[in-house]
C-alpha cells in the first residue's frame, strides 16, 4: 500500500504521516527532508541554486534514509543530518534548489526505490511532500492533499523553530512559508498541486489525533476494497 500526503508547508503533513504510518505499522518517508538534505549539501559546497551548481554538487552527493524504530534518519553521505536540515537557513534555500531538474530527477528515483523497498518489507509506506501523489507515485491507491489557513500554518512552523531554539518572529515565518508555497506552486517541474484523484483535507481546525484518524480511516477503507 502506498499512501501519499501532499500540501503546502505547515499543513500538518509530516506529523500526520509519521503517526499514521506508526498506527498502520507502515514506514514513513518524509520527501521534504530529502530535499532539505540536498539543500544542505549545496550550502556546504557553497554552490549556487543553478543548473551548473547542481552539476558541480550532485555527482559527489548522496542522500539516503535509515529507520530506527519509527523515526526516519536522513543522511547526507555518511553524515546524519536529521536535525541540521530543520534550520531556518536551509528553509530559506530549499525551494530554490528544489526547482532544479537534476535535483528532482535524483530525488524521485531515490524516493521510488526506497518506497518500493519499504512497502515490500513492511506492507506499506506513507510519503509526504509536494509531488508524491502527482509524480513520485501517481498510481498510489490513497492520496490526500492537506491544506490549512496560512496563519495557522505559520503558528505551527513557528512552534517548531522555537522548539529547535531558533529566534524567528511570526511575521518572518509567515513570509517564509508564503514565499516557499508560491515558489513550489509556480515552478515548471512537479509544482505543488492536488492530484486529480487526491482527497482534499483542511486541517485548520483539526487536532493531530483527528488528522491521523482521517488518514488511517482512508487506508482501511481502501484496504477493505481489496486493493
Ligand atoms: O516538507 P518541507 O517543508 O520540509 O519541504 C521543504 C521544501 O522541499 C519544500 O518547500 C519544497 O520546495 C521541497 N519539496 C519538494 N518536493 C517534495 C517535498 C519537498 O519540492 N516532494
Amino acid at each position: 500500500m502506498i499512501v501519499t500526503i501532499d500540501g503546502p508547508a505547515g499543513s500538518g503533513k509530516s506529523t500526520t504521516a509519521q503517526r499514521a504510518a506508526a498506527r498502520l505499522e507502515y514506514v514513513y518517508l518524509d520527501t521534504g527532508a530529502m530535499y532539505r538534505a540536498v539543500a544542505l549539501g549545496f550550502l556546504r559546497a557553497e554552490a549556487p541554486a543553478t543548473r551548473s551548481g547542481a552539476e558541480a554538487v550532485l555527482p559527489s552527493l548522496t542522500v539516503d534514509v535509515e529507520y530506527r524504530g519509527d523515526t526516519m534518519q536522513v543522511f547526507l553521505g555518511d553524515d546524519a543530518v536529521t536535525d541540521r536540515i530543520r534550520s531556518a537557513e536551509v528553509g530559506r534555500v530549499v525551494s530554490d534548489i528544489s526547482t532544479l531538474a537534476p535535483v528532482r530527477e535524483y530525488m524521485v528515483e531515490q524516493q521510488r526505490r526506497i518506497g518500493h523497498a519499504q512497502a515490500d518489507r513492511h506492507g506499506g509506506v506513507v510519503l509526504d511532500g509536494r509531488d508524491t501523489g502527482t509524480v513520485v507515485f501517481p498510481k498510489a491507491p490513497v492520496k490526500i492533499f492537506m491544506v490549512a489557513d496560512i496563519d495557522e500554518r505559520a503558528r505551527r512552523r513557528l512552534q517548531e523553530y522555537e522548539a529547535a531554539g531558533e529566534e524567528v518572529t511570526f511575521e518572518e515565518v509567515r513570509a517564509e512559508i508564503e514565499q516557499r508555497d508560491q515558489q513550489d506552486r509556480t515552478r515548471d517541474i512537479a509544482p505543488l498541486r492536488r492530484a486529480d484523484d487526491a482527497i482534499v483535507f483542511d486541517t485548520t481546525d483539526c487536532t493531530i489525533a483527528e488528522q491521523v484518524d482521517f488518514v488511517v480511516d482512508r487506508v482501511k477503507a481502501q484496504d477493505g476494497r481489496g486493493t
